[in-house]
C-alpha cells in the first residue's frame, strides 16, 4: 500500500462539484487531504445541490457527518474550513451552519479576553 493519493472529495477534480466559489485549488488545505477519509465518490454527501428539500438536506448532511467521523484529520480539516471560512458543505464533521456558530463564539471569546486588557491599558 503506498501513499495516499490526493482523491478525496476536498479535491475539486474528484467527482461532483461544489459551487463554483467554493472549490478549491489543488494546493488549498495542505497534506492532510491525502488521509481524508472522503472519497471521490462520496462528494455530493458533502455538498448541497441547488433546491435541497430540508429532510434530504439533513439526511445527507448526517451521512456525511458519519464519514467524518471516523476520519483521521477531522480537526486538520475543520480548522481548515474555519480558517478561510469554507461558506458551503460539511467539513470536519460540521455543516456551514455549525461553523458559523464556532466562528462566532471563538470572536466573542477573543473579545471578551482582549476587555481586560484593554481596561487595564486604558
Ligand atoms: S473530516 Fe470529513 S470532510 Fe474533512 S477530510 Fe475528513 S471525511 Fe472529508
Amino acid at each position: 500500500m503506498g501513499t495516499p493519493t490526493f482523491d478525496s472529495c476536498r479535491n475539486p477534480a474528484a467527482g461532483p462539484q461544489p459551487p463554483q466559489q467554493e472549490r478549491l485549488s489543488p494546493d488549498d488545505g495542505g497534506p492532510w487531504h491525502g488521509s481524508a477519509a472522503c472519497r471521490r465518490d462520496e462528494a455530493a454527501l458533502f455538498f448541497a445541490p441547488s433546491k435541497e428539500p430540508t429532510a434530504a438536506r439533513l439526511s445527507r448532511e448526517e451521512a456525511a457527518k458519519r464519514v467524518c467521523a471516523r476520519c483521521p484529520v477531522l480537526m486538520e480539516c475543520r480548522e481548515h474550513a474555519l480558517a478561510q471560512p469554507e461558506p458551503y458543505g460539511v467539513w470536519g464533521g460540521l455543516t456551514a451552519a455549525e461553523r458559523r456558530v464556532v466562528l462566532s463564539r471563538r470572536r466573542r471569546r477573543e473579545a471578551e479576553r482582549a476587555l481586560p486588557r484593554q481596561r487595564v491599558a486604558g
